[in-house]
């Protein structure tokens, strides 16, 4: 067809058309915690001075010698698939470092690696789920999580933590939420978006349950080098064989590493677990980017210095963010254990004005404050926390005081 010669009119109108798309693909809403990113992102791009407390995206850069590493595979010509769960070397590596960090035996024959720990879920659940299964998800929780459970065909079941437990999850609580149907239980520890850290006599309890009700514990320890004050971060798959073998762990490279566009996560599972995830990526992916790969695999096997100072400065900062909300007037915040975020409790301002537009729900907050202010947060409707908004202080100091200095700025101007 010669596309020059259709009418422009004609032309518009087939660009336009829409195609069937399918239940399963209707069903599922985009990332709002990208979405977010992106906004700011393009704000600042035109020119435009904006605080972004969006996206949990450490603003580190990638330590030199992964960086070295990467521009080493590429020159020794490292460009071809590797096999489909990873290199096998990567795949040895994270077996001691899991034996290492985390006292967690495992063989490389039961680690898959994948495109980012958010892929390693996407197959976990893919791996676990038949239709109508129910996956417990403790909220306030990760955005990704319903979404990855409801696209494998499961249904997301969320227990809220409360607030006034410091969003920890009661084991009555979780147990309340336990039918037939339960197949799995997500565990985030450190939490996004709550910074909740789970002690080890916590996960021992939860740890029963699961076996009580022959659950698949999924163990999102993304997060686990991100502990402040007396956390600790325990593994829950370390605490019993009984347990291992009913846990699929995930973990990457995002956040320790700061390594988020080069997209590497992993599974440590049981054997007959890595053995379907790695079919069923063999026909998504092939298998994940070879250059990423040796990145990882130097990141793991290498120096970890930088991990110490990073901690260090987002501690600092977390300190910073916390005081900073707990001062302003009609906001309020517990202070996190863990992971890069606060959940900034906005309830006290909801019926307020500003320019008489009211605020009503953490949507509308997040809307106005990034008109009006150019503060860039996330709507806590996006974690199943309407009373909240997330702030990620993975940002400069310079970043937080500016922006808790407009926050503060804004709501003093809200009128009733
Ligand atoms: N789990 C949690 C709790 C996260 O916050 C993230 C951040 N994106 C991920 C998994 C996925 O990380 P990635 O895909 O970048 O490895
Ligand atoms: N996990 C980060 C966040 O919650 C990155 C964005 C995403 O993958 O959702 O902001």
């Amino acid at each position: 067809m010669n596309l020059q010669a259709l009418p422009i009119e004609n032309f518009r109108k087939a660009m336009q058309r829409e195609m069937r798309i399918s239940n399963r693909c209707q069903a599922v809403t985009g990332s709002l915690t990208l979405e977010i990113d992106a906004k700011a992102k393009e704000m600042k791009k035109k020119g435009l001075d904006v605080v972004g407390f969006g996206a949990g995206e450490p603003d580190f850069d990638t330590p030199p010698h992964i960086r070295q590493a990467a521009k080493d595979a590429l020159d020794q010509g490292m460009t071809r698939y590797t096999p489909a769960s990873g290199l096998p070397e990567l795949k040895k590596a994270i077996c001691e470092k899991l034996l290492r960090d985390n006292g967690l035996a495992y063989t490389p024959q039961q680690i898959v690696v994948s495109n980012g720990a958010k892929h390693s879920l996407y197959n976990a659940f893919q791996a676990l789920l038949n239709e109508g299964d129910e996956v417990i998800v403790p909220g306030p929780y990760w955005v990704s999580y319903p979404e990855l459970v409801r696209m494998a065909g499961g249904v997301p079941v969320i227990v809220q933590a409360r607030e006034e437990n410091g969003f920890k999850l009661l084991p009555c609580e979780i147990e309340s939420a336990v039918t037939e149907r339960t197949r799995a239980i997500i565990l985030n520890s450190p939490n996004n978006p709550n910074g909740y850290v789970y002690s080890r006599k916590e996960l021992e309890d939860i740890g029963k349950l699961a076996i009580k009700h022959d659950l698949t514990i999924v163990s999102d320890e993304i997060y686990e080098y991100l502990v402040y004050d007396e956390a600790e971060h325990v593994s829950i798959a370390s605490l019993s064989q009984e347990i291992q073998e009913r846990t699929i762990v995930i973990n990457g490279m995002s956040k320790a590493y700061a390594m988020t566009g080069w997209r590497i996560g992993y599974t440590a599972s049981p054997l007959n677990v890595a053995k379907a995830m790695t079919n069923f990526q063999s026909h998504s992916t092939s298998c994940p980017n070879s250059i990423a790969q040796f990145a990882a695999l130097c990141a793991l096997s290498g120096p970890d210095d930088h991990l110490k100072s990073m901690v260090q400065e987002f501690d600092r900062r977390r300190k910073r963010i916390v005081e900073l909300i707990n001062a302003t007037p009609g906001l309020s915040c517990i202070a996190p254990k863990g992971a890069f975020y606060v959940m900034m409790n906005i309830s006290a301002l909801f019926g307020k004005r500003i320019s008489g537009t009211p605020i009503v729900d953490s949507m509308s907050f997040t809307q106005l404050l990034l008109e009006d202010s150019q503060v860039a947060v996330v709507p806590g409707i996006g974690f199943g926390a309407d009373s909240f908004v997330r702030l990620s202080y993975a940002t400069s100091m310079e970043n937080i005081e500016k922006g808790l200095e407009r926050i503060s700025a804004f709501v003093q101007r809200l009128t009733d």
